[in-house]
C-alpha cells in the first residue's frame, strides 16, 4: 500500500505534568493532509494532555512527533506555531477585556496579504463576531467566544488545528453549529484534530478516529467504523444510540 505522508505523526510518545508519572503511556497518532481526526476516550485518557504535547506544551520523555516533515520534539509551542499549527484550548482562548477586532488582530502574523482581507475572510465564516466586532470578547456568550478562538487561530492560516473540546459547556443546538464551522474550515482544507466528549456526534463527521484510554491509543478506525464496533459501542459511546 503506497501511503501519502501524514501530516503529523506521534509514534510511541510519553509525557506527564511530575517526574516519573506518565500520562502519556506510548501513544500513536497520525493525522493525513486534508483530514478531520477526532480523538475520544473516557474522562482523564489523556486526550488534552495528548493535544498540549503534540503542540509543545509538554515534551515528550519519549517517543517521535513529526510534523509536516520535521521532528518537531522539543521545539516551543511558538516554534511549531510558525511551522502551521495551531491549538485552541478548551478555557482561557481568548483575551477578554480586548475587542473580538483585537483579539483576531492579534492572532496574526500575517502570513501572506493583507490583514484587513484575512480579518474579512475570518468574518465571512463567522458572521455572528461581525456584529460584535467592536465588543470585548469578555461580554460574548460561550457560543461565541468559541468562534472567536477558533478564528483567532485560523489568522494563523494553519496547515493543522487542533481543537480542544470546542463544544464544551455548550448547548446542544449550539454544538450543532460549531461542528458544522469545524466541517467547513476542514473543507477548506486545514486538517482539524478534534478532541470531542460528544464522542457519536464527532465520529459521525469525523474521517477517522481514536480511543484513548490510559494514555493509549486503544482503538483507530474511520468514523463510521468505530461507530458501529460493538466494543467501541459498549465501553466508550454510552449506552444510547443515534445521539
Ligand atoms: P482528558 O482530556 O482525556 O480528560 P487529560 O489529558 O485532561 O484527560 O488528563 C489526563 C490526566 O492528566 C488526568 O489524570 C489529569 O488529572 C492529569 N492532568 C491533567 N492536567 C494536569 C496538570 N496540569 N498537572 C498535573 N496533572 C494533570
Amino acid at each position: 500500500m503506497t501511503d501519502p505522508a501524514p501530516l503529523l505523526r506521534v509514534e510511541d510518545v510519553y509525557a506527564g505534568y511530575i517526574n516519573d508519572l506518565d500520562i502519556l503511556q506510548g501513544v500513536n497518532f497520525k493525522i493525513y493532509p486534508g483530514e478531520l481526526v477526532v480523538v475520544i476516550g473516557p474522562n482523564g485518557a489523556g486526550k488534552s494532555t495528548l493535544a498540549k504535547t503534540i503542540f509543545g506544551l509538554l515534551t515528550p520523555r519519549r517517543g517521535t512527533i513529526v510534523f509536516d516533515g520535521k521532528n518537531i520534539v522539543g521545539l516551543k509551542s511558538n516554534q511549531i506555531v510558525q511551522r502551521g499549527m495551531c491549538y485552541v484550548p478548551q478555557i482561557a482562548n481568548v483575551f477578554p477585556s480586548l475587542t473580538v477586532d483585537e483579539n483576531l488582530e492579534m492572532g496574526a502574523f500575517v502570513r501572506s496579504g493583507s490583514l484587513k482581507e484575512l480579518k474579512d475572510r475570518i468574518y465571512a465564516l463567522f458572521p455572528r463576531l461581525v456584529e460584535r466586532r467592536k465588543q470585548r470578547a469578555g461580554t460574548l456568550s460561550g457560543g461565541e467566544r468559541q468562534q472567536l478562538a477558533m478564528g483567532r487561530a485560523l489568522m494563523l492560516q494553519p496547515k493543522l488545528l487542533i481543537l480542544d473540546e470546542p463544544s464544551a459547556a455548550l448547548s446542544p443546538q449550539l454544538v450543532n453549529s460549531v461542528f458544522e464551522l469545524i466541517k467547513r474550515i476542514n473543507s477548506e482544507g486545514i486538517s482539524i484534530i478534534l478532541v470531542e466528549q460528544n464522542a457519536r456526534k464527532a465520529l459521525a463527521m469525523a474521517d477517522r478516529g481514536y480511543v484513548l484510554e490510559t494514555g493509549r491509543d486503544r482503538f483507530e478506525g474511520s468514523g463510521p467504523d468505530l461507530l458501529n464496533d460493538p466494543k467501541v459501542g459498549e465501553l466508550y459511546l454510552g449506552a444510547g444510540r443515534g445521539h
